[in-house]
């Protein structure tokens, strides 16, 4: 089978790879030139554990290749997949102009019977709209091909990307023909042979359904971090209380955990499209708004826990460890740690900042060179060194089990704040430090 991903970036070099390595012949198509000639040359633009390897050996098999030309692909593509963003609009709802520009190229490129599956995050409607955009184009040309649009949202989970293409949970497609059900089913039986999970439904209910599971999976964060900020007022531990109502069967031990709030590319938007979805239809999502706002406020609970363990912060030195939105990915696209830096830095304190992987990303955001009161240690004990307090924002595994000693003797002053709850509080304040969790 043929395919075309149009976007290479977290979902479509994934999904791109992973196709490959089930044998299907790919290419991955971006408007980015530089990304596409960094391709080429075996460069990967992302940190995702295990893609290197997948994309290096798929590339060198002949099965996945790179392109800046849509057209060129067309005429061999059996199945074209929308991966480009869909980034927030002024507000808040999804700016679809990348997936337009993609169906209007698709449009104006086919030649015999080819099928537009939308992998990309789009709203209720958007497919419909497509197919719209799509015949608009052939009517332009002055010609009659056949097509079929396909909503085939995407669920992988960054750091862990590869593992979710490969053996999903279940596969959502909404389909509105025989034939594109049939191409669809077929490329993605080999991905579900230990079990036949794929889901075909109307397209409406598709793209709801990637809404809906983002919207749910983002409730449970905020309603715990609800929860963790009540525990602190009342005197209980959140980890107790989350441990006794994940064992409850109805409600499940995974995205209960408390902490500095969500990031991400998908979460944050995701939430906020939905919520602008509702509105558009005169319906208030009150429960998703609630969500976002509990949120926001929760990225700054770190700033106001850091302000009454050490005061004004003013002149103060505050150690990061972490940037990314969560281990295992270079993404900062929303990560907690955005709003308290850039707090940090207008409160006038000073940042020294470690991440694994994300160092090069977050000089996008601030960089020394241009003035910004931050410095990028190159490990996790030197941005602790001098520091008043040290901040743990996104739980790599390497922050598990650090030299305490070491670090509590190099620091000026004591204040720890656990932002994701990964230390043991008694431990902690054995060794000296004025340390604080969330909800505990
Ligand atoms: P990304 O920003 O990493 O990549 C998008 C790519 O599309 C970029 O490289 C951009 O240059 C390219 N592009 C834009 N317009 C183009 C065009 N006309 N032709 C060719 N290339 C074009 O985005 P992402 O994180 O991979 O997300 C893509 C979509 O998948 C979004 O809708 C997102 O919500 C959804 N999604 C993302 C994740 C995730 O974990 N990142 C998970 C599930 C779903």
């Amino acid at each position: 089978m043929k395919i075309a991903i149009i976007g290479t970036g977290y979902v479509g070099l994934v999904s791109g790879a992973c196709f490959a390595e089930i044998g299907a012949e790919v290419t991955c198509v971006d408007i980015d030139r530089e990304k596409i000639a960094r391709l080429r040359q075996g460069v990967i633009p992302i940190y995702e554990p295990g893609l290197e390897e997948l994309v290096t050996g798929n590339v060198r098999s002949g099965r996945l290749r790179f392109s800046t030309d849509l057209t060129e692909c067309l005429d061999e593509a059996d199945i074209v997949f929308s991966a480009v963003g869909t980034p927030p609009g002024a507000d808040g709802s999804a700016d679809l102009q990348y997936v337009e520009a993609v169906a209007r190229q698709f449009g104006r490129g086919i030649r015999k019977y080819t099928v537009l599956a939308i992998k990309s995050t789009v709203p209720v409607g958007t497919c419909r709209r497509m197919k719209a955009v799509i015949a608009e184009e052939l009517a332009r040309r002055g010609v009659e091909v056949p097509f079929d649009v396909v909503s085939n949202p995407e669920f992988l989970k960054e750091g862990a990307a590869i593992r979710d293409f490969m053996s999903p949970d279940r596969v959502i497609v909404g389909v509105e023909s025989e034939a594109a059900r049939a191409l669809i089913e077929k490329l993605y039986k080999p991905f579900l042979l230990n079990g036949y999970r794929i889901y075909f439904m109307d397209l409406a209910s598709a793209e709801m359904t990637k809404y809906a599971s983002n919207a749910m999976l983002a409730t449970r964060i905020s309603f715990m971090n609800d929860i963790a900020n009540l525990c602190e007022r009342v005197g209980a531990d959140v980890d107790l209380v989350r441990k006794g109502m994940g064992t409850d069967a109805r409600i499940g031990s995974k995205f209960l955990y408390p902490g500095c709030g969500y990031g991400g590319s998908c979460f944050p938007k995701d939430v906020r499209a939905l919520a602008q979805t509702g509105r558009q239809y005169g319906y208030t999502m009150r429960v998703i708004e609630a969500v976002e706002e509990i949120n926001n406020a929760q990225k700054r609970r770190i700033i106001e826990k850091l302000e009454e363990k050490s005061g004004r912060l003013d002149g103060k030195t505050i150690a990061l460890w972490g940037l990314s939105f969560k281990p295992e990915t270079d993404d900062m696209r929303e990560a907690p740690s955005l709003v308290v830096v850039a707090a940090l830095l207008e409160a006038g304190a000073r940042v020294k900042a470690f991440d694994p992987v994300a160092t090069n990303e977050a000089r996008r955001y601030w960089d020394p060179a241009r003035g910004d009161a931050i410095e990028y240690a190159p490990d996790m004990y030197r941005a602790a060194e001098g520091a008043d307090a040290l901040v743990l924002l996104t739980e790599w595994k390497q922050f598990r089990l650090p030299d305490w000693e070491q670090i509590r003797a190099s620091m000026r002053g004591d204040v720890l704040i656990d932002g994701r709850n990964i230390y043991d509080p008694a431990e902690m304040r054995e060794l000296g430090f004025d340390y604080s969790g969330i909800g505990k």
